[in-house]
């Protein structure tokens, strides 16, 4: 007999499919209340003058949550949106409808887990259960073959033992969902609400971002399926310009609009009834990356955010503003770190093979502190992802996981190799009148 009465607090898992919490709750509850607390803070400016979310992710962030409440609707249940701190808004609605279990994802970043905690406390007070479950890995934390504060320190030894000793666990299905409307329903804010102007989307992005598990299944429809590029992905993934070269799931992935377990069942799906190749291997290799940031950043706590990294190691580098601003809106004069500098700020996404170029740039020819880059990238990128951002940064500056000391991506050789014609440079500077849209000022506040 299921008689919790319990809060389902969504967060970076906003999908039905392959939901543990979602599904737990459905199995234990008879009354769940699903809900998403939008916390106007992370829309604020930390350090810099630009806010610690900026327009793409917040955007991004709409969709999602107006998909999302959208399919719990259509499944006879809602989506509760809330605009404040959790730690206030959680023990109160517990309060108010008499709930005795909270359902939510674990969390890995130092914020995070603060608030988590903090929540926590106040729960047992009111006698309440805080229910956590570990989402969003393709493999998961009980699952792999160390203690974590045992995991290897390179990815190619991670890599190499999970392969052999770890399996990845199932896709959760979609459950009924035991609902009742108890409370008026609260509406998603828009881009207004939360201090931004909508702004059309620039011709030039690689791909129309769309936030929502529906467009996450519909862009992998299209990848695998229609377009059949999973089948050159390891020779492609590497290039710059359009929405072919790579599968653009970073996105999705970063706002859990789709699982990393999900993609993997399609891909071995596509091995059974297409091709399995390197190809369809590297695109699980990838998300292994993905895997290995995200528990290292379990193992390195606040570490992952401070300038000396997780090696400890002393760093040379200056405070330029001149020169941080030079980068940031893509004036340096080097055409193609300004390029790809460009497509962030007017798109909010970059290749992969761009972001180690231009952070490597900032931190080893402007010499620029890596984490005024990195606090950028977040404010901008459509796919920030806490552990996937900080760390790719540190491994590039030289204080994370890279076995290799000093690695340095020359421009010129890279120009050479990967845009050889100025294809991708002439796609995004050959504008040049743009207007600094989505650009808010970068000055340190002190
Ligand atoms: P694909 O090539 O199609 O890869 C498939 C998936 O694998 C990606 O969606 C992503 O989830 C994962 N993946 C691929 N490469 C990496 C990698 N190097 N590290 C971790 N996961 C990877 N990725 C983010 O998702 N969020 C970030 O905030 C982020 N910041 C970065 C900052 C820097 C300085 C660098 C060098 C890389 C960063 N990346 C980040 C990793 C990578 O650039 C993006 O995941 C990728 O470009 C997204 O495009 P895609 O989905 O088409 O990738």
């Amino acid at each position: 007999m299921r008689e919790k009465r319990s809060l389902l607090w969504f967060k970076n898992e906003l999908r039905l499919q392959d939901n543990e919490i979602l599904f737990r709750a459905a199995a234990k509850a008879s009354f769940v209340l699903p809900v998403y607390i939008i916390d106007p803070a992370q829309f604020q400016p930390k350090k810099f003058r630009f806010p610690k979310t900026g327009y793409y992710r917040a955007k991004f962030l709409i969709e999602s949550l107006t998909d999302l409440k959208t399919a719990l609707q259509g499944r006879g249940a809602d989506l509760h949106v809330y605009i404040g701190r959790a730690e206030e808004i959680i023990p109160q609605l517990v309060r108010q409808l008499n709930l005795s279990v909270v359902y939510a994802s674990q969390e890995t970043g130092s914020e995070e887990l603060y608030i988590q905690n903090a929540i926590d406390l106040q729960l047992k007070k009111l006698g309440v259960s805080l229910e956590l479950y570990w989402q969003n890995t393709l493999y998961h934390v009980d699952d792999i073959p160390w203690p974590i504060q045992r995991l290897p320190d390179t990815f190619t030894n991670f890599r190499k033992e999970l392969e052999q000793e770890s399996q990845v666990r199932k896709n959760f299905p979609i459950p009924e969902i035991a609902y009742q409307q108890e409370i008026a329903s609260h509406v998603i804010p828009t881009l207004q609400d939360l201090g931004f102007s909508p702004q059309p989307t620039d011709a030039r992005s690689a791909i129309e971002f769309k936030g929502g598990e529906q467009k996450a299944k519909e862009r992998m429809q299209e990848y695998f399926w229609e377009k059949d590029l999973l089948r050159t992905y390891k020779e492609t993934r590497n290039e710059l310009l359009g929405p072919d070269y790579s599968s653009k799931f970073s996105a999705w992935l970063s706002l859990g609009c789709i699982s990393p377990r999900t993609i993997y069942e399609e891909v071995k799906r596509y091995e059974q009834e297409r091709i399995k190749n390197d190809s369809t291997y590297w695109l699980i290799f990838e998300l292994m990356w993905r895997d290995y940031f995200r528990f290292a950043s379990k193992k390195y706590g606040s570490k992952i955010f401070q300038h000396n990294g997780l090696r400890n190691k002393t760093l040379i580098s200056n405070n330029n503003v001149d020169l941080f601003e030079k980068w940031r809106i893509g004036e340096t004069g080097v055409d193609f770190i300004d390029a790809n500098m460009k497509e962030l700020l007017y798109s909010g996404f970059m290749s992969n093979r761009g972001r180690q170029n231009v952070a490597s740039f900032l931190t080893k020819d402007y010499k620029v502190d890596w984490t005024w880059g990195a606090a950028w990238f977040e404010s901008q990128l459509i796919d920030y992802d806490v552990s996937s951002n900080w760390l790719n940064w540190a491994y590039i500056a030289g204080v994370g996981n890279d076995p290799r000391e000093d690695r340095y991506f020359n421009t010129e050789s890279q120009v050479r190799k990967y845009d050889p014609k100025g294809e991708y440079s002439r796609h995004w500077l050959a504008g040049k009148a743009d207007v600094l849209k989505h650009a808010p000022e970068s000055n340190i506040i002190s």
